[in-house]
Order: structure tokens, then C-alpha cells, then sequence
């Protein structure tokens, strides 16, 4: 079953991708299995899933010791600097900084560990109060300050815009990423060795995502079903 809700979703990218002149090859999709135990992570990869978002890091930590099979693992959760080397030893991609004291942290250790991260700056586009996030007109001066940490490969941005019934409504936040991205990539402020990652589109609006240029959607509910707790 979480295979069928896989190659159902992988059909519709490609649509997403061919009805806006994309190729279907650039968007990746990961499967959000935090709350869901290690056999339906299993049973995805097993079925050729190779990307997972997990928010949680002790969660995440002990399903990442246990898998078998060369998964890659991305953290989406709200990150504290007092675990960051744990975030720096178990996943590929890190999609969640969002202020310097993190960027420093996670360096810091990358450093210690010979390691070079890629990162993914978390932007709060809905100007959300209470949300995880840099607020657009901080990003600059965030991405600037980075640059001194070169154990930080930086590939891009990730958003999450505000809970929204209708897909559509989110697609000005869409769009407002992307343009943010490619005006620091034209601005040389990411990784030169990386193209311009864009991490935005869930369940509910993941198609709309596509349409805007995203090339990483984090899909949990529409592939392991509802999850007991809210997280
Ligand atoms: C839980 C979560 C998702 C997945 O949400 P679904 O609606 O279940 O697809 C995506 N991104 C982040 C940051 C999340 O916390």
C-alpha cells in the first residue's frame, strides 16, 4: 500500500512537471516518516523510495541505525544548536537553519567530523509569527554571514507557507521562494557546485509546489497515511 501511494504520487510529478515544462527527473521526492515506525520505512525503501524527511532527531536517529539500505535522510524538524552534532552525524541535507547560531553550530561540527553539509536555509515567507523561519529581507545578510563557514554547502531554500485549505492560496509563497533563490544564486550567495534547491509542497499543495520550480516536495500523510499526533 505505501508502495501503490508512491508510484500514485510519482505519476502525478510527472504531470505536475510536464504541464509547467519541467522535467520530472528534477524534482525529488521525500517521504516524511516522522511518528511512523521503522518497517513502513522499510517497506518504502525497499520499493526503491530513497529519500526520507524525519523531524525528530532522537526519533530519527535510532530508525536511521536501523534501516538497511542506502536511504538518504533529511532533517525538516526545528533544529538547537545543542543538537546539531547529532544532525551533522546522521543526515545528508538539512533543511531547517534559519539563524546564524545554528549555521555556526552545524559548522562547527562539520568541521570537526571532515564533513561538508548541505544545507537548505528555512524561510518564513507567510511572516508567521510564531513559525521556524528567516524572514525574507534577513536572508541576505544571513546568507552573507555564512559564507565564512565553507564546511556549509548551501543549496538552497526551504518554506513551509501558512496551513491553507486550498492548494492555490499557497502559490504566491511558491513563487516569492523561488524568486528569492534565484536572485542570491544570481548573486553567488550558494553553493557554486550545487543547482538552486527549492524545498516547498507537502500533501495537500505538493502539485502547485512543481508548478512553482520545486525540486524537493516533503510528502508524510499522502504516503504513510495520517499520523496519530500532529507534529
Ligand atoms: C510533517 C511535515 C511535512 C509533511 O506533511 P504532510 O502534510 O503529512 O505531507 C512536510 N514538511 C515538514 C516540515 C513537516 O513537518
Amino acid at each position: 500500500m505505501i508502495s501503490d501511494n508512491i508510484a500514485h504520487i510519482n505519476a502525478r510529478i510527472k504531470v505536475a512537471a510536464q504541464t509547467s515544462g519541467r522535467n520530472a527527473h528534477d524534482v525529488r521526492l521525500i517521504a516524511v516518516s516522522k511518528r511512523k515506525p521503522l518497517a513502513a520505512l522499510q517497506e518504502a525503501l525497499n520499493g526503491g523510495q530513497k529519500d526520507f524527511g524525519e523531524n525528530y532527531l532522537q526519533e530519527a536517529v535510532a530508525k536511521i541505525a536501523a534501516i538497511s539500505g542506502p536511504a538518504i535522510f533529511h532533517f525538516i524538524g526545528p533544529l538547537q544548536s545543542n543538537k546539531a552534532k547529532l544532525a551533522v552525524s546522521h543526515f545528508d541535507y538539512i533543511h531547517t537553519v534559519d539563524r546564524l547560531k545554528i549555521a555556526k553550530s552545524l559548522a562547527k561540527h562539520a568541521t570537526d567530523m571532515g564533513k561538508t553539509q548541505k544545507v537548505l536555509i528555512q524561510v518564513n515567507v507567510g511572516r508567521e509569527g510564531q513559525k521556524s523561519g528567516v524572514l525574507p529581507e534577513d536572508t541576505e545578510e544571513l546568507l552573507n554571514r555564512m559564507q565564512e563557514y565553507p564546511a556549509l554547502e548551501i543549496c538552497g531554500f526551504m518554506t513551509m507557507p501558512p496551513f491553507a485549505q486550498e492548494p492555490e492560496a499557497n502559490r504566491r509563497y511558491f513563487s516569492e521562494l523561488r524568486e528569492l533563490g534565484q536572485g542570491f544564486q544570481q548573486q553567488g550567495l550558494l553553493a557554486a557546485q550545487s543547482p538552486l534547491e527549492l524545498s516547498m509542497g507537502m500533501s495537500g499543495d505538493y502539485e502547485v509546489a512543481i508548478e512553482e520550480g520545486a525540486t524537493m516536495i516533503r510528502v508524510g500523510t499522502a504516503i504513510f497515511g495520517v499520523r496519530d499526533e500532529q507534529g
